[in-house]
């Protein structure tokens, strides 16, 4: 395998192709092939990206079809045909049904943009500057979104102090027992907690990069309560946690909250094609004409295949059963790995919602040990979490049983060889 060119070329800065060091060619659903045509199930898929797998065939044909009658592909922020038919079945499919009634801004493509139109508009209505955010959170990479984002890897980058954002702990952050929001309560009420009065609280429900930390439905609906009580805006940032991820179409589902906004990326389009977007409450869209741009607001193939994925899947219920149903299946085999792994002296568990589940480990080099086992026998996994001590499942929701028995039956066995080898 010829891998001078990205030896010689790319920026030291890569990060995934150092867990898999290999070249990647085709894809299709759950499954990977290199450019040797070696064959892997696809875990991570995309970071949570692809959501209905690679190269899904009812996305590729309305793409094919859209691309083939010349439909318009770059369309600044034109009103063009394919984002008409992107809004209708937003509202019609997804929208409506729930009771929810968002505005939408589509801001530039990737996540980060639609955190950081959030915030600023969480700011320009409230005349406030700062956002509470949580431990563990991750939020983007540009300047307004890294400053709500925890891990220190990404903030010592910015090179000038992370400004305008204070962090609170997460659900579980001080332990079992501790309810967090007890402190963020009395903090947010004590003119001496040294808190600044917030614009906005962002939050993830299951935090993906931070190591699948699910917040409990009482937790959020006392979360979003409290801001509610003080007219502190709520920002769910459902980039990773959305789009059918837990078993609802949005994270926030589960706890019956209505959020002020919405942020929304990753497997929005359902094709991996880059597209983002903020829903905000109809009152709270205060922009002026032009104030927030970007030159590919207007990338309109990803509506396309946006479009196709909400009619494909998010028709009825049946498509959310399916994912927790399997989220059920993950969940029960990540407890007996993490049971398996307990009973040989490496303490371990496992969490998370819907198919977004995580096995925590004693710590990050176990974890690696795991993955890169997982790797060899030809399966494609990551790691999440402070220390990179939670192997995180992101498989596509659309995986068929078989090939997530295989998937699963492959970390078993890598597991097993870790523990032997300890
Ligand atoms: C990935 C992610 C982002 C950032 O999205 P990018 O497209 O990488 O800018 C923001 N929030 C959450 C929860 C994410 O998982």
């Amino acid at each position: 395998m010829d891998t001078q060119y990205f030896e010689r070329m790319e920026s030291e800065v890569r990060t995934y192709s150092r867990s898999f060091p290999t070249i990647f060619d085709r894809a299709s659903g759950a499954h990977l092939w290199t450019v040797d045509g070696k064959q892997y199930i696809d875990f991570l898929a995309g970071a949570g990206t692809l959501n209905y797998g690679h190269n899904n065939p009812a996305l590729k044909k309305a793409l094919m079809a859209y691309i083939e009658r010349d439909g318009i592909t770059h369309g600044l922020d034109f009103w063009t045909h394919g984002k008409q038919d992107f809004y209708q079945t937003l509202e019609d499919v997804i929208l409506k049904p729930r009771g929810l009634d968002y505005k939408i801004q589509l801001p530039g493509p990737t996540g980060t943009n639609a955190v950081e139109a959030a915030i600023r508009l969480a700011r320009r209505i409230t005349g406030r500057s700062n956002i509470l955010t949580f431990t563990n959170g991750f939020h983007g990479v540009t300047m307004g979104a890294l400053a709500t984002t925890g891990n220190a890897k990404f903030r010592d980058a910015l090179g000038v102090p992370a400004m305008g954002a204070q962090f609170m702990p997460y659900d579980g952050y001080l332990g079992e027992g501790v309810d967090t929001l007890d402190y963020v309560e009395k903090a947010l009420d004590d003119g001496s907690s040294g808190l600044d009065n917030p614009a906005a609280v962002i939050v993830e429900l299951v935090q993906g990069e931070g190591g699948i930390n699910a917040a409990s439905i009482e937790w959020t609906q006392r979360l979003a309560e409290i801001c509610k009580q003080r007219d502190i805006l709520l920002i769910v940032d459902d980039i990773q946690a959305g789009c059918g991820r837990t078993g609802k179409f949005f994270s926030f589902e589960h706890a019956g909250i209505k959020p002020d906004m919405v942020t929304n990326s990753k497997s929005l389009s359902g094709y991996g094609l880059p597209f983002a977007m903020l829903m905000m409450r109809r009152d709270l869209d205060k922009w002026s004409p032009g104030q927030y741009n970007g030159t590919f607001r207007g990338h309109t193939l990803a509506m396309v295949t946006a479009a196709e994925a909400l009619r494909q899947y998010w028709q009825d219920d049946h498509f959310e059963q399916e994912v927790q149903r399997k989220g059920e299946i993950i969940r029960d085999r990540f407890a007996d790995l993490a049971a398996m792994l307990n009973d040989s002296g490496h303490p371990a568990s496992e969490r998370g919602r819907g198919m977004m589940r995580g096995l925590v480990v004693e710590n990050g080099d176990l974890a690696d040990e795991i993955t890169e086992g997982a790797f060899e026998r030809g399966l494609v996994i990551e790691t999440s979490g402070q220390g990179g001590e939670v192997v995180k499942c992101l498989c596509p929701l659309t995986i068929s049983d078989q090939e997530l028995i295989q998937g699963l039956d492959i970390l078993e066995e890598s597991v097993r060889a870790v523990i032997d080898k300890r």
